[in-house]
């Protein structure tokens, strides 16, 4: 049979079992405590208790796992998926390299959860500069690009070579990217990561998140870990995040039109400034975003004046709410400096989602006057 391999294609079949006459194309989601041992002790290589593991999880794994190009081990959370990693691999005194612009809880975590490990903290912003002793002697090098919510781009490559020269292990936050925005795998990274709360299953009604690494005893220890940590993800979330994800290149495509769109239109707004995406041939980022990624996602972001501009933009909007998190399928936006991200206090984050572009366009300029 041929092999396809193109995004939508792999979103639409990735993870399904082979056709078979009566069966639903994705069964549901398999809802068990334990399950038979099939006699008085466990037969064979059966699933015998949920926290152990499960078919749901186990289909979506596939999907991803095949999209990462690696093992995928899923986690109720992005950052049960950064947690557990991070608990994995680090041990106290060591040195972790962290981006000081990336997800703003991860860096609470290490600093705020893994005090007691004493760990040397460097924190880099993502566009650098990197200097070279950042790496030296480091466990971790954890990147995040785009990162969130600055959309700035690093070279996952070229760190993880330099990482990689200073033995670090290198794992990637995906989550602005997706897998089919950006495979960190195939680039030298260690491990990716995401938060797959976001585009991936992008109807902002879950959480749910991931790890992908190439290593099969990493794997097995991100199991163990998950296993006895009991941070397990719940089927019916994990059977509806793969639902969702047959819709994922069409999503994709929708939210990045739409951000291409209104960054064009708001390019010249005399009320619109420090306009980033990735995706515009003008960005700083562009360049660079453009050898390491195979598409654009639709989050980008700007600033307004202040935080009373945010908030009479979102009054004015018919379509955009305010909201923290991104990649659903409504368009969003979030004022980062609320949550205490280091931005100023008029910095959006906006995530385009799938309305129609004319009128996302239209409720846009309208809002802003
Ligand atoms: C949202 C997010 C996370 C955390 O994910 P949750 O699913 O909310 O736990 C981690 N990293 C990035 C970049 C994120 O945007």
């Amino acid at each position: 049979m041929t092999e396809f391999d193109g995004d939508g294609t792999r979103c639409v079949q990735g993870g399904h079992p082979a056709p078979e006459a009566g069966a639903p194309f994705l069964s549901g989601p398999v809802l068990a405590a334990p399950y038979h041992l099939g006699g008085a002790d466990r037969v064979g290589g059966a699933d015998f208790y949920g926290r152990a593991g499960n078919p749901t999880w186990r289909a979506l794994e596939k999907a991803v796992g095949d999209l990462d190009g690696g093992q995928c081990v899923l986690f109720p959370s992005g950052m049960s998926a950064i947690s557990t990693l991070l608990r994995v691999l680090l041990s106290p005194g060591d040195a972790v390299v962290l981006p000081g612009d990336g997800y703003y809880a991860t860096r609470q975590f290490v600093r705020e959860e893994l005090a007691e490990y004493d760990l040397d903290v460097r924190e880099v912003p993502t566009p650098g500069p990197w200097p070279d002793d950042v790496f030296d002697g480091a466990r971790l090098v954890l990147l995040e690009t785009p990162s969130n919510p600055g959309m700035d781009v690093c070279d996952i490559a070229e760190l993880a070579r330099r990482a990689h020269e200073a033995r670090a292990f290198v794992a990637v936050d995906n989550t602005t990217a997706t897998p089919l925005g950006q495979r960190p795998l195939e680039l030298g990274a260690d491990a990716v990561l995401a938060s797959d709360t976001k585009a991936l299953s992008g109807h902002s009604d879950l959480l749910l998140g991931h790890v992908s690494v190439r290593d099969e005893e990493f794997v097995h220890a991100l199991i163990r870990a998950r296993t006895l940590s009991g941070a397990v993800p719940g089927p019916f979330e994990t059977w509806l995040a793969h639902r969702s994800m047959g819709t994922l290149d069409l999503r994709l495509s929708r939210q990045a039109e739409n951000a291409r769109a209104l960054v064009e239109a708001l390019r010249d707004h005399p009320g619109v400034s420090d306009l980033r995406w990735p995706g515009s041939p003008d960005d700083p980022s562009h360049e660079l975003a453009s050898t390491q990624m195979r598409r654009w996602g639709g989050v980008f972001r700007f600033r307004l004046a202040g935080a009373e501009k945010v908030a009479e933009f979102v009054r004015r909007s018919a379509l955009v709410a305010g909201a923290t998190s991104f990649g659903g399928i409504h368009s969003t936006v979030d004022r980062r400096a609320q949550w205490g991200d280091p931005v100023p206090e008029g910095f959006v984050r906006f995530s385009a989602g799938c309305e129609d572009t004319a009128d996302l366009v239209a409720d846009v300029l309208a809002a802003l006057g």
